[in-house]
């Protein structure tokens, strides 16, 4: 594994998206990394004119394209082994299918998966991931812990629910420890790792918290600085139990709202089924939303209005929402974000469809200002953090052996490929922070 003191480049078809529908790229480009960040980005021939030969590394990993790694802003770390289970919506899905196996996922279990979980994020070229974690304190620490030997940049916390709870904990007992264990997780891990981790207070949604838990995480979250995640308007049932337990709320958002749980460091998974007045509110907090695609399809939750939510001044990221989405690999959820949207266009014909640069913005820039880490990850700018992917674009091709086939790619033909035709077969390298957390064993094996 490269350290972060080494300097080295990179050489490919270099493609980021700075701004909503904008591309940016160089076909024969390089990225010189130092220390961790991007020192220098422009045309191969220029680079390696202004940095000597035997200075510097340049490997050659054949025709390639390079992408600012990919952002996944909501997943589910215990849930992972349990994909494409069920044909239920989300409520009987989650009691049928998944409250079960988060129940399981403390001790050896949590061990032996939490590693895996992240090699995988890796392997599909994801190298930022915000996570819930299982109920127990223990799930979120094991959960932390593979996430810093991963190299993978995380934010994570400890599932919170004090309603229709899978744990042994007795009733009266849950809240208070709830809140005494996310505070300790909070102050072990909050910004350790230099910064590569973070910790996000993660009430389950409002079916399963109640006002004081939710008062509760939200104090904890503001008094530390620290991430808020939660579920909301994901499906229509959830809606109706949300309106009958909080009698008192104008609207779903709205019980998030009373309980100070949108803030500037809040992302709200969903937000399929909200009204105006409550996008209207997510934009004033400046809160952030996780589209989760493919989701929202396996679990038939609904068609996300994405246009709506842009164009209130929201940000917005994707995310893999395993495993209410059958896979980690975020080029499938760009995939299904555009589907998503282009089948809303069958009944809104007025609508424009979602383009792949768009999704691919979505699942970088985008998905880095949702977070709140724009300044550090997300394009290609010399003096970003060097968090990139690497992809064999001959992978991609329908037939391999034609390598005149690359030739006279545009950056949306590469972009529309990586979208519909990628995966982890084709991910050669990751990098965090300009050190290698993952490697294909076809570049492995020729190094
Ligand atoms: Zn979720």
């Amino acid at each position: 594994m490269q350290s972060v003191t080494s300097r080295f480049a990179l050489r490919g078809f270099l493609i980021d998206a700075p701004d909503f529908g904008s591309l940016r790229a160089r076909p024969n480009g390089a990225i010189l990394i130092e220390n961790g960040r991007i020192a220098a980005v422009g045309d191969y021939d220029d680079l390696r004119r202004l940095h000597q030969p035997n200075s510097i590394q340049w490997p050659d990993l054949g025709p390639v394209a390079i992408f600012p790694g990919l952002i996944d802003c909501h997943t589910h770390l215990p849930q992972y082994s349990a994909v494409a289970r069920g044909e239920s919506e989300l409520l009987p899905w989650l009691r049928q299918h998944i409250f079960p196996v988060e129940r399981e996922f403390t001790g050896p279990k949590a061990r032996e998966e939490a590693p895996r979980f992240f090699h995988e994020l890796a392997r599909n070229g994801t190298t930022t991931v915000m996570a819930y974690a299982a109920i127990y304190e223990e799930s979120c620490d094991i959960g932390f812990e593979a996430a810093r030997r991963s190299g993978v940049r995380t934010i994570l916390g400890k599932m919170m629910m004090d309603h229709g709870s899978y744990g042994q904990t007795q009733p009266k007992k849950i809240l208070s420890i709830s809140l005494l264990e996310s505070e300790r997780l909070c102050r072990k891990w909050h910004k350790a790792e230099n910064g590569l981790l973070d910790y996000a207070f993660s009430p389950r949604f409002a079916v399963t918290c109640s006002e004081k838990l939710m008062r509760g995480a939200a104090e904890l979250a503001a008094r530390f600085g620290a991430y808020i995640q939660t579920h909301l308007a994901e499906n229509r049932e959830e809606l109706e139990k949300v309106r009958h337990l909080h009698m008192t709320a104008r609207d779903y958002t709205d019980v998030y709202e009373k309980c100070g749980l949108l803030t500037q460091r809040t992302m709200l998974g969903h937000c399929i089924h909200l009204n105006p007045r409550e996008i209207a509110a997510i934009a004033a907090a400046q809160s952030s939303v996780a589209h989760c695609p493919s989701s929202n399809l396996f679990l038939g939750s609904g068609l996300m209005k994405l246009d709506q939510i842009l164009k209130a001044g929201i940000n917005v990221g994707l995310g893999s929402d395993v495993a209410g989405g059958p896979e980690l690999d975020m080029w499938q959820v760009m995939r299904a974000a555009i589907e998503v949207q282009k089948a809303r266009t069958a009944y809104e014909p007025n609508l424009r469809p979602l383009r792949p640069s768009e999704a691919l913005y979505l699942a970088t820039r985008g998905g880095a200002r949702a977070l709140g880490k724009n300044t550090a990850i997300g394009t290609l700018d010399p003096g970003k953090e060097a968090d990139l992917i690497v992809i064999d674009l001959q992978a991609l091709l329908p037939y391999p052996q034609n390598r005149n086939a690359i030739v006279g790619l545009t950056p949306e033909d590469v972009v529309a490929l990586c979208i519909y035709r990628s995966g982890p077969h084709a991910n050669l390298e990751t990098y965090v922070r300009g050190r290698r957390i993952y490697q294909a064993p076809k570049v492995a094996n020729r190094v």
